[in-house]
């Protein structure tokens, strides 16, 4: 059935036998008829058969491959959800109930992400590819994880390149309200509804436990704390005070929620809601830790250079004005800016800054996040332990 296929150029179909998901429009030679969001066999110019994907010819992206062998596809996604779902059990046992079941191309299935919060289930789909197949995932999901409940978040700008509008709201079970979740025993009260992604930044789970084994006896401050992850790791770890800043005024009334659930309040815990480029350049720094964790400031490619001048910035004021033996604890989520680039930006920043930093230890996305070695696109957060002296 060589006609109903999509067949390759001459020599593109190279990423696709190397396990890659994507094909760019670039890559085809031609398109049988299809209503876009379908599911289609791929073969190469040869004739050869690649496997199955879904494919819009909205997107620059025009295909996601779904498998790459002769199963048929939705058995192939069927067994890896379950798989990814099965996967996560070995790593977390009671003190975690909140984690990544399903990271897109990370666990092979794209346009996918499914976030466990205790019994509630939050689903992200980014491709109209995956939204045709909602119901028939959801219902793998409700069968494979215990979650009472399933709820979609699905506000994300690159849904409208899919011809897809935002799409919230209950796919199973019952209505959700805010959640208690515990993240190495420590508890988290979430807000899977109105919260920013869904619900927390599950990616830096381990960098936050990180944070509560150096922050003994220090004086931190955690920048861009969103609810207060970090600040909550460290307060457990005895940091001796915590200053968590956040622009987002609804997230620092979660923070400090977050920190008094457990135990922690009184003068040494302190909240800001204000931007972190007025905060650094207002106040003296006199801290021993401090915890950047931005958001991505490039969003695109086109945004690199703002975005390093952003991340400089931050870091030249921090480097000038912290005291000697700080430990600076730094994150970039920009796919965009890799680790190289990013290390460029704070040898920039330090020569600038004219103190001595030197980097102790390098971090990435926890283990919830598998990074798809066919895939690099689904390594994105980097980040660097660094001693500035
Ligand atoms: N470290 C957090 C996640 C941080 S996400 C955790 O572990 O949970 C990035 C946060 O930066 C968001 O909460 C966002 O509201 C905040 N933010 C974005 N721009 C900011 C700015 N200029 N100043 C302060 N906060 C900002």
């Amino acid at each position: 059935m060589t006609e109903s296929a999509v067949i390759l150029d001459k020599g593109k179909d190279k990423p696709i036998r190397n396990r890659h998901h994507w094909i760019f429009s670039g890559a085809v030679r031609s398109l049988p008829e299809f209503e876009n969001g379908s599911i289609l066999p791929v073969r190469s110019a040869e004739g050869d058969f690649l496997g199955w994907a879904y494919f819009n010819r909205a997107c620059s992206i025009l295909g996601r491959m779904l498998n790459f062998d002769e199963r048929p596809p939705l058995e192939a996604l069927r067994d890896n959800i379950e798989r990814a779902v099965e996967r996560r059990a070995a790593f977390f046992d009671a003190s975690t109930t909140a984690y990544r079941l399903v990271n897109g191309e990370g666990d092979g299935i794209p346009g996918l992400i499914a976030d466990l919060y205790g019994d509630i289930l939050v689903v992200q789909v980014s491709t109209l590819g995956m939204d045709r197949l909602k119901p028939f995932v959801t219902d793998i999901l409700a069968k494979a994880t215990r979650a009472r409940s399933i709820y979609e978040r699905s506000h994300l700008p690159s849904r409208r390149e899919e011809g897809l509008p935002m799409a919230e709201g209950l796919l199973s079970g019952d209505a959700v309200g805010p959640v208690e979740i515990m993240e190495y025993g420590l508890r988290f009260r979430v807000d899977v509804v109105h919260s920013q992604k869904t619900g927390l930044y599950l990616d830096q789970r381990e960098n936050r436990k990180l944070a509560k084994s150096l922050a003994a006896g220090r004086r931190v401050l955690n920048a861009f704390a969103y609810t207060g992850g970090f600040s909550v790791f460290a307060l457990a770890g005895g940091a001796a005070s915590v200053d968590s800043v956040d622009v987002s005024a609804p997230s620092i009334g979660l923070a400090g929620e977050n920190c008094a659930l457990n135990g922690f309040t009184g003068e040494a815990v302190r909240f800001h809601v204000a931007d972190v480029f007025d905060f650094i350049r207002d106040r003296p720094l006199d801290y021993d830790l401090v915890i950047l964790d931005p958001p991505a400031f490039a969003k695109r490619k086109g945004e690199v250079v703002p975005a390093c001048r952003g991340y400089k910035d931050i870091h030249r004021i921090v480097f000038q004005k912290v005291p000697r033996s700080c430990l600076v604890l730094t994150f970039s989520c920009s796919f965009f800016v890799d680790e190289t680039l990013f290390r460029q930006v704070l040898f920039q920043a330090a020569r600038e800054a004219g103190r001595a930093v030197s980097i102790l230890q390098r971090h990435h996305q926890a283990y919830d996040h598998p990074v798809n070695i066919y895939h690099p696109e689904t390594e994105y957060l980097k980040g660097f332990l660094l001693f500035v002296d």
